[in-house]
Parts: C-alpha cells; sequence; structure tokens
C-alpha cells in the first residue's frame, strides 16, 4: 500500500517545500473523513485516493492536482463540503474538486458509438480545466487496476465505459501510457478468453523473440555509431489490446501479426534533422516497404505526436517496423498533455498564480502553428471556451446543443410534437421554466399536454434552428387559418354587395381561372391572399362583373356613404368576423357611433381605424376595407378625457360626480396643477359616441371648466 511519504518522495523532486505541507494536509484531511469507510477490496477506502494522488505525481503534475486527487471523493462520499475544501486548501483545489464531483455524477449507460463520442464531449466540456480531466483519469486507471472486486456484472458494465470513453480521452490527450493500460485492462474483462490466450501465446514465444529483439537491436545501434548518431534503441512488445484489434481488423492470426515488436530509436539529440539522417541510416540498412513511411513529424497527429514511422524487411526476411523520435518527441508521445508540466518545470512552479488554461493556451497556439490542428484542437477548445453543452435523455442517450439552448430546444429535437405540446420540463427531477438554460450532464424530462401549442415568446429564448422553424412553421400555419377565414368573410360581403353569390362562383371552375393571375395554386391559397391582404376583395369580383356593372361599383359606393351617414350608429357589419381577427387601432381609439374603416394588416387580421384617422390615411388603400359597428350587447370602451379648469378644491370631486351621474365606470383619475390651472386625466368607459358626446357637455356646463377634450394618441 502506497503511504504518504512515498507521494511526497515523488513530489519532492519538483514541488517546494510549501507545496508539500499543503499535500500531507489534504492527505490528514482525506484520511479523517474517510475514516471507516472500506473498499471492496477490504482495504481501507484511504488506498484509493492515495494511488491517484501517486499517479498524478509520477506524471508530475502540480499540487493543487494532486490534492486535489487525494480529495476527489470527500463531497461525494463523505460529511465534507465543498466550502470545507475552499476553507482548508483555497479556490483552485476547490474548483478542481468541485469539477470532479459533477464529474461523478454522470455515468454512461448507451452502447452506441455515436453516443459514446457525444459522451466524450461532454466529459470535456464538464472539465472546464483540464487538470479535472487528468485527475479523473487517474481515478480511473486505479479503478480499473481494483476492478476484480467488483461484482462480474459491474466490470462489465465499467470495462465497456473504460475502452468506450476513457480509452479514447487519454489518447486524445496524447497520454499513451494511460490509453494502452487503460485498453488492456478493459481487454482483460470484456473478452477474457481472447485475452488469456494472447497473453499466454505472447509469453511462450517470448524466450525465442527476446533473442531476436537484442539482434535487431544490436545491429541498429551498431550501424548508428558507424555514423555517430546518439541514441537508445528499445525493443517493446506491443500491448495486447493493440496486438487483438490488429488480427480482427486484418483478420490475421497471432502468427501473422509479424510487429508484436515496436522498434524504436530514441535520439539524444533534440533535432528533428537527427530523425531524417537515422531514417535514412536505417533504409540503407534494411529496404523499406513501400507505402509504410509515415511522416508525424512534419504533419503531427491530431494529438500532437510526433515522430517517423517506417517498415523495413528485416534480417529474415520479415516485416519489422521501426519508429523514430527524439527525446521531446518520445515524452509527449508517451505523457501527452501531462508532460507540458514537465517542460514548463523551473518556471511554472515559481508562479504559483500562473493557472493551467494559460498553458494550455500555450499549447494550443503552438499546435496552430503546426498543420495538422484539427481534432485535439476543436475539442480541447471545447474544454476551454465550451460552446455546446451535453445533456441527457430520460434514456441515458447524451444530445448536444449550442450554449443557451432551453428544454423547448430540447423538445423539439425529440419530435415536432413533443415540441409542439410542450407544456414544461423537468431537469434533474425539478421543474424548471421552459426558458431555463441547460447545462452540462443535466438529464432532461418534457412535459407535454395533448392538445397544447407553440407560444410566439418561445422564440425569444429557443436557439436551436430546428426549434425556431417549427415554432414559426406553426405560427404561419395558425395565420393562415385566420386569413382564410377572414379573407372568406371578406370576399362573401363583396359579392352579396353586387348581388353575387360567392358559394356558387367557388363551386364553379371560373374562379381557377384567376389562380394563375396571383400565383396561387388553391382557393384557400386566394382566400388567405384576400384575408393577408394581398389581394383585395373588390380586384377579384371585378372578374366576375359585366363591363358596365364595374362603373356601376362607384355608384354602389356612393349610395353606400350616404347611406352611412344618414345613420351612422346603424350599420350592420364586423359580423361573422371572430372577435379575435379585429382589434381598434391605438392612435383614434374608435368607440361606436364613429365612422370607421378597416385595415387589413398581414397576418393579423382587421385593424379599426376611424374613418378620418391621419394615420389611416397614410396606408395602403387596396387595404382598407368597409366596417361597421354591429352591437349586439353594450361593451365599454376606454377613452381618455382631459379637463382644464380653474385650480380650486374639490375639481376632481366634482368633475368625477358629474361623469358618474351618466353611469360611467372611471378607470383611471389623476389631477396636476401648475399657475392656477388645473389639468384632470380621466379614462372613462363609455358605450358608445353619443354617450361620450353628452358627458363631455355636461362637464363642460361646469362654471370652473375652461375645456375639455377627447385624447387620441
Ligand atoms: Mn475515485
Amino acid at each position: 500500500m502506497l503511504r504518504i511519504n512515498d507521494i511526497l518522495d515523488k513530489a519532492q523532486s519538483y514541488l517546494p517545500p510549501e507545496d508539500l505541507e499543503m499535500i500531507k494536509k489534504a492527505y490528514v484531511y482525506s484520511a479523517t473523513v474517510h475514516q471507516g469507510q472500506v473498499r471492496l477490496s477490504g482495504e481501507p477506502y484511504l488506498t484509493h485516493p492515495m494511488e491517484v494522488a501517486g499517479i498524478l505525481a509520477d506524471m508530475k503534475m502540480d499540487a493543487a492536482t494532486i490534492i486535489s486527487g487525494l480529495l476527489h471523493d470527500t463531497v461525494e462520499d463523505t460529511l465534507s463540503t465543498i466550502e470545507q475544501v475552499e476553507e482548508e486548501f483555497g479556490k483552485d483545489v476547490s474548483f478542481l474538486v468541485s469539477g470532479l464531483t459533477k464529474l461523478s455524477l454522470i455515468s454512461f449507460r448507451s452502447q452506441e458509438e455515436r453516443q459514446a463520442e457525444n459522451f466524450r464531449k461532454m466529459i470535456l466540456a464538464m472539465s472546464s480545466d483540464i487538470r479535472i480531466l487528468l485527475v479523473r483519469l487517474a481515478d480511473r486507471i486505479h479503478n480499473m487496476r481494483t476492478l476484480q472486486y467488483q461484482p462480474p456484472e459491474k466490470r462489465v458494465y465499467i470495462a465497456r465505459e473504460t475502452i468506450d470513453v476513457y480509452a479514447p480521452l487519454a489518447n486524445r490527450l496524447g497520454i499513451n501510457w494511460m490509453k494502452t493500460e487503460l485498453e488492456d485492462l478493459s481487454f482483460q474483462y470484456l473478452s477474457p478468453e481472447a485475452y488469456n490466450e494472447l497473453s499466454i501465446r505472447v509469453v511462450q514465444s517470448n524466450e525465442s523473440r527476446q533473442r531476436y529483439t537484442e539482434e535487431v537491436k544490436k545491429l541498429i545501434s551498431e550501424e548508428l555509431k558507424k555514423f555517430k548518431i546518439e541514441g537508445e534503441v528499445e525493443g517493446r512488445a506491443k500491448h495486447l489490446y493493440g496486438i487483438y484489434k490488429k488480427m480482427h481488423e486484418q483478420h490475421l492470426n497471432f502468427d501473422e501479426v509479424y510487429d508484436l515488436i515496436a522498434f524504436r530509436v530514441i535520439l539524444d539529440s533534440d533535432q528533428e534533422k537527427g530523425c531524417y539522417e537515422t531514417l535514412s541510416v536505417v533504409h540503407s540498412l534494411w529496404k523499406p516497404v513501400p507505402g509504410r513511411f509515415k511522416d508525424y513529424i512534419a504533419m503531427p497527429k491530431a494529438n500532437n505526436y510526433q515522430s517517423l514511422h517506417t517498415t523495413v524487411i528485416g534480417p529474415y526476411g520479415e516485416r519489422l517496423e521501426i519508429q523514430i523520435r527524439t527525446r521531446a518527441m518520445h515524452e509527449w508521445a508517451e505523457k501527452g498533455i501531462a508532460a507540458h508540466w514537465r517542460y514548463k518545470e523551473g518556471r511554472a512552479y515559481k508562479d504559483e498564480e500562473e493557472n493551467q488554461i494559460k498553458k494550455l493556451r500555450e499549447i494550443l497556439e503552438i499546435q496552430q502553428e503546426i498543420k495538422n490542428p484539427k481534432e485535439f484542437m476543436s475539442d480541447l477548445r471545447l474544454a476551454l471556451f465550451p460552446e455546446e453543452v451535453y445533456v441527457f435523455t430520460p434514456h441515458g442517450d447524451v444530445k448536444s446543443f449550442p450554449k443557451g439552448a432551453t428544454p423547448v430546444d430540447f423538445a423539439y429535437s425529440i419530435h415536432t410534437d413533443v415540441g409542439n405540446q410542450c407544456i414544461g420540463a423537468k431537469v434533474n427531477r425539478n421543474i424548471v421554466p421552459l426558458k431555463y438554460k441547460l447545462q452540462n450532464g443535466d438529464r432532461v424530462e418534457i412535459i407535454t399536454q395533448a392538445g397544447h401549442h407553440p407560444s410566439k415568446d418561445w422564440l425569444k429564448y429557443v436557439v436551436t434552428t430546428r426549434a425556431i422553424s417549427k415554432i414559426r412553421n406553426w405560427i404561419n400555419v395558425e395565420d393562415k387559418k385566420s386569413s382564410i377565414a377572414l379573407g372568406r368573410d371578406l370576399l362573401e360581403k363583396e359579392f352579396k354587395r353586387h348581388n353575387l353569390k360567392l358559394s356558387t362562383y367557388i363551386k364553379s371552375d371560373e374562379i381557377k381561372k384567376v389562380f394563375s393571375e396571383y400565383s396561387v395554386n388553391t382557393l384557400d391559397d386566394l382566400i388567405s391572399q384576400i384575408g393577408f391582404g394581398r389581394v383585395s376583395p373588390r380586384q377579384l369580383v371585378n372578374h366576375f362583373l359585366a363591363k358596365e356593372e364595374i362603373i356601376d361599383t362607384a355608384q354602389i359606393e356612393e349610395k353606400e356613404k350616404k347611406k352611412k351617414i344618414a345613420s351612422p350608429s346603424l350599420g350592420v357589419s364586423l359580423t361573422g368576423i371572430d372577435n379575435m381577427m379585429v382589434k381598434f387601432a391605438k392612435c383614434c381609439n374608435p368607440i361606436p357611433g364613429e365612422v370607421i374603416s378597416g385595415y387589413i394588416s398581414r397576418g393579423r387580421g382587421i385593424t379599426v381605424h376611424t374613418v378620418n384617422c391621419s394615420h389611416l390615411k397614410k396606408l395602403d388603400k387596396e387595404r382598407i376595407v368597409d366596417v361597421q359597428w354591429n352591437i349586439s350587447q353594450k361593451t365599454a370602451y376606454p377613452v381618455h378625457v382631459r379637463v382644464v379648469c380653474d385650480d380650486r378644491k374639490g375639481v376632481l370631486t366634482e368633475v368625477s360626480s358629474v361623469i358618474s351621474s351618466f353611469d360611467i365606470n372611471i378607470s383611471y383619475a389623476q389631477i396636476e396643477t401648475t399657475h392656477m390651472v388645473a389639468t384632470c386625466n380621466f379614462i372613462i368607459d363609455v358605450n358608445d359616441l353619443h354617450q361620450l358626446n353628452q358627458v363631455i357637455s355636461a362637464i363642460k356646463q361646469l362654471s370652473f371648466v375652461k375645456s375639455v377634450a377627447r385624447l387620441r394618441q
């Protein structure tokens, strides 16, 4: 079992004494809160965080990371709180520990590869500091090393998650040793038979392979010496899962896998030139296999891996794979992003304030100069500047959304009907408002109700194009429905005025003849164009009138106008038009008794103005229609009245009582006085113009009143 002194020994080689003190303190804290807890292996729980911290110290991570390793399970599994951790160990550590706690709460259930990729991205996005991910990987390494203590079904589940999610993440960060260890450990539990067979075969062929390895190493070394190239030659068996994958993908038997051993030349010099020189030495020694040379120095892999790879025909006519790289390249190949701390040694640890993100940006900048940034870049970017959020469905699938997405976006991503009928949402089992912004790792559930409709308001907070277009589409369809109703009504009236019956024309094919003129394909389209105000009903009727009748139209209008003036309060119009489709213009605020006109506003029905409203005169004449009052029951219309009078006591009361004597409700009253003049503002609810005129003249009768006026906007 690892002891605290072992961890301190590892750390003291590169960390200052005050950091070691903090690590010691974290050990004591962790030991205290985990006291009494036991792992499935029977060991004290503390062994786990200790091992994790040990791995991180081997990786030469900074003190905050090692401390987070010691504390990574405290907030989740003990009585310790994040506030306590912050108080004891500072903001940096508590930030890492809280990130780790959040990560430990999510788990991956889906078996789909596409889903695994999303889940990896979610973990990257949640690792707002790359150190969180490194601790998480170290945690997984130790859990995998002790997986035999888990019950069998859990072993397979954890191994699957490891090989699908965590090994690729280690690979993406370029940490080769973690990737191969995680793969081999998972392989052991996922395909135990294949694993056992392969490991026996690798051991059996070991002795002859050992001799062969030594021989090849010696040949390369001697040749390098001749050319005065200094470096080390390695020959190592590939990791089991690597061999297994190769056999599987290329349908090979074990004996056919020629490159069980990977040979490697690691140069002492840090100059790339040396690598190419070594390559030509090797190629002059053995004949290269065409098409097998790869220059990862000029074109590094996405995870920044650099090396020259070549395959040659070896001393026994066998294929032989050789990698050539400098010491620095080797460091990166094995430790990946974690190697960065080591490069920066002297400087990085003197300045404790320097944050990890700044360092990572440097790496990213270096990467940008290299030609192949792609995946590594975009993934790290995701972690550092998250632009997407990843959330779970109730089934454990992962969905990605642009940052700022809401449950409505989520609902539409499932199905249009789910979106349209969405009335609420639960996130992690709690009800949230529909405009809640989704967070990484949220488990989202949508509550629907049949017959419920989308709201225009949703457009204010949805961000996905899918949701936006689905909501707009729904609104357009609804607008069209009401435009058809309105258009049909207007058309019917216009036909009636000419003693024609709309229904006969609709039934006959005659109306179809005009479709092309208005660029429509169906009758509904044509009628909705009238409702939208794009086509006037008169225009359409003219198609069905004889020429002389068209001239008559003007006369009919004259007659109608006279009729209106003669009996302004009679008139029957607005009939049959759904009330929802009519609104009164705010500019002139008409009340019954006033002569009115309707204006067809696109998709919003008819707006009613007074006939001489100055605003109306500026509008498109083609879209103005005749409307008249049709009062079946008394309705109150709010009107703003301003009374100017002498400033004396009780004016407001006196004017109010006059208004009330007409049984008129006052919904607002206010008085302002300046220079002996009082201005009273009222909003009164009148039934019609007649009543308004009556009350105005009654107010005018009051001796102190100077003027009474109705105000319009
Ligand atoms: Mn753990």
